[in-house]
């Protein structure tokens, strides 16, 4: 089968040729519909040099994953042939207290151990392929009747982590409060709309780039600003009246933490999700005071089915651009450039 591999660290994707997987016994292997590219691609692609990271080289990348399943190993039950089905990114052990509240992302033990793999299209096989071998049926789940599985694919992250922010901090987003959105890429566009169909509170989008604040208005932002605007911060107060009860940044750099930090008042909640890889000077008067600052890193299995429930009800609606996979390396082009608004989405 085809496959998108990252060859080595620090290096390009490269479209190969690989055996079609075949499932083990507990496993099952998809027929890919869509595998989403995620901007922390990118990062995975560019930023780690050998040992850095606990994972082996090479490997087929893509890790928001939906299809139908194609094969099971012995002893699987839960799944059908043919049934379309979302993966739960994050493999853990699935015996561990995280993994019994259906959080791998935080699993003790993953499948096959820290040194080995995380999740397919992190240190192990992803989904931009024809077939994806999954490890165990339980990283399953349904997809609704009626939804595509190639609007699935997305919101298994884009659509997951930013419902996983925004659930942590949803008793502040009351009628009347504020939820500041920094950054309406793949998974900004996203949390406005969560955020939109599941709360009473007004969004206010930040975005430096013309595209996503138009994705962001259409999302159902409350109030859309330019990012890149000198008095970015005043502009936050004045719309939110002193500043925002929640605050999410889908960004992470240097300019959008300290705007995050600016948009905050007492006891607001600050949480960061994106992988820019940046920082702010933290002391006793910035943030405001008893703010409570997290970070966060994609989401709960249960989450993962509130998140196609909304999608297949038609209440949150994923933006993205399809690529074959012989055209995958353009979206990974097109991703470097910054040239994609909302998601990428191979569709083999
Ligand atoms: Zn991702
Ligand atoms: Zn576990």
């Amino acid at each position: 089968m085809k496959a998108v591999q990252l060859p080595n660290w620090k290096s390009e994707p490269r479209l190969i040729e690989v055996p079609d997987p075949t499932p083990g016994p507990g496993q099952v292997v998809l027929k890919i519909a869509g595998a989403g590219l995620c901007h922390s691609d990118m990062h995975l692609l560019h930023d780690f040099e050998e040992g850095m990271l606990p994972w082996h080289v090479p490997f087929i990348l893509g890790h928001e994953n939906a299809g139908y399943v194609h094969a099971v190993g012995e002893g699987v039950t839960s799944v059908s042939i043919g049934q379309p089905v979302a993966v739960y990114g994050p493999w853990g052990c699935g015996r561990c207290e995280a993994c019994g509240r259906g959080q791998d992302t935080y699993c003790i033990d993953p499948l096959g151990g820290y040194d080995k793999a995380f999740g397919g299209g992190l240190g192990t096989d992803g989904g931009q392929a024809e077939y994806m071998l999954v490890p165990d049926a339980r990283s399953l789940v349904p997809i609704p009747e009626g939804m595509d599985p190639v609007a699935a694919a997305p919101l298994t992250d884009a659509g997951l982590t930013p419902y996983h922010a925004i659930a942590l901090s949803r008793s502040k987003m009351v009628p009347g409060s504020n939820v500041v959105v920094i950054g309406a890429g793949g998974l900004g566009h996203m949390g406005i709309q969560i955020i939109k169909a599941t709360t009473a509170a007004n969004v206010v989008a930040v975005d430096v780039k013309p595209a996503a604040r138009e994705l962001a208005a259409k999302s159902g932002a409350d109030t859309v600003l330019d990012g890149s605007a000198e008095d970015i911060v005043a502009q936050i107060k004045d719309a939110t009246g002193g500043g925002a009860e929640v605050v999410i940044d889908f960004v992470g750099i240097d300019s959008t933490m300290a705007t995050a930090v600016g948009s905050c008042k007492y006891q607001s909640d600050m949480t960061l999700v994106g992988v820019g890889g940046g920082s702010f000077p933290f002391n006793l008067y910035a943030p405001p005071y008893e703010t409570a600052m997290r970070s966060i890193y994609w989401g709960t299995r249960k989450e993962l089915a509130e998140v196609l429930n909304l999608a297949a009800r038609g209440l949150i609606t994923p933006e993205y651009t399809t690529y074959s996979l012989d055209n995958a390396l353009d979206a990974y082009a097109a991703m470097a450039a910054g040239e994609l608004t909302g998601r990428a989405v191979i569709t083999p």
